[in-house]
């Protein structure tokens, strides 16, 4: 892995390279989001089928409406959100400067603009809106630290080093093309939340893999296999386990993602327990303790059941 510093991580974006960079939920492998060369570098390097559409990054709201047609619903959920873990998926302009390939051919541009503050500066250096899926080869887990970004794409990549990321995992992803908002993916920000400021539920679609092809079973599969709801260890078995408040006896190794059993700790350190149990040697399998289904566990357990099923 290359390091480079932010001028350096600006100056390769703008001159059509990819660069990886932290941001508050995940890693983003990021490249000019106008340049469509620069753009198919992102698929090439995580060997991403092209039919998964990206999200598009900005810096300041005084883009968007540049790219894409905006409603008072989107309006109202950017700045209640913005800069946050919130992508709103847009209906783009005709005259919208964004390559095809960032939507897959899609008329919509899926838009979010990060808080981390080097994202920000680095986004602002650039001034250009920058397309970035989870920097990671296609169907392994996302990095939440710039060492898992270097074990999944290798040492050539260009970092931009962050630190750990705080959220942890994907950003929420809401529809705004029809007339009811729909929730294509949980992620960082709450579906409640987005409720309340909505002031009307979100539309769950039936199949979110036609909705939203991002929604790949496969997408977050570590190598060993996974099980969920786990109360006790499989006997003769050799397990990791991911714990939620007390952990359980009787497993070989242990990863808390939050002893005092807060979702927002835990959803900051889900992928980072993943990745740790699935580099452990001698294990054959990750138990997962029962997450609760409310706030940031709606998201989490969108991830762990994608990691158990999709291998
Ligand atoms: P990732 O880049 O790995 O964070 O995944 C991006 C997520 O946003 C995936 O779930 C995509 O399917 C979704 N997404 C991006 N653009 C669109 C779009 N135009 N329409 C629907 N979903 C989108
Ligand atoms: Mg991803």
């Amino acid at each position: 892995m290359v390091d480079v510093t932010i001028s350096e991580a600006a100056e390769k974006l703008k001159s059509g390279a990819v660069v990886a960079f932290a941001t508050e939920t995940v890693y983003g492998l990021g490249a000019d989001a106008t340049d469509p060369a620069a753009v198919a570098k992102i698929y090439a390097a995580k060997g991403r089928p092209d039919f998964n559409p990206l999200i598009c990054h900005i810096a300041d709201l005084s883009q968007l409406d540049g790219l894409v047609s905006v409603d008072e619903r989107a309006r109202r959920l950017a700045k209640a959100f913005w800069p946050g873990a919130l992508t709103l998926v847009l209906p783009r302009r005709p005259d919208c400067p964004v390559a095809p390939a960032v939507s897959a051919g899609l008329p919509s541009l899926a838009l979010r603009m990060p808080a981390h503050p080097q994202a920000r500066e680095l986004l602002r250096l650039v001034g250009r809106p920058v397309a970035a899926p989870s920097a990671n080869r296609s169907g392994h887990v996302s990095p939440t630290t710039a060492q898992h970004v270097r074990d999944s794409l290798g040492p050539d990549i260009a970092v931009l080093d962050g630190g750990p990321c705080p959220v942890g995992l994907e950003s929420t992803v809401i529809g705004l093309t029809g007339p009811q908002a729909t929730l294509l993916r949980p992620g960082g920000v709450a579906a409640e939340e987005i409720e309340r400021i909505l002031g009307e539920p979100l539309a769950r679609p039936q199949d979110m893999k036609l909705e939203s092809p991002g929604m790949l079973l496969k997408h977050y599969a570590p190598r060993l296999p996974v099980r969920l709801e786990v109360a006790a260890p499989l006997p003769g078995k050799q397990e990791g386990l991911l714990s939620f408040g007390p952990p359980l006896p009787g497993f070989a190794h242990v990863v808390p993602l939050s002893v005092s059993g807060d979702l927002v700790e835990a959803a900051a350190n889900l992928y980072a327990g993943l990745h740790e149990l699935d580099e452990q040697a001698g294990l054959d399998g990750i138990a997962v303790m029962p997450i609760p289904g409310h706030g940031l566990g709606q998201a989490i357990n969108d991830r762990l059941t994608r990691a158990a099923r999709g291998r």
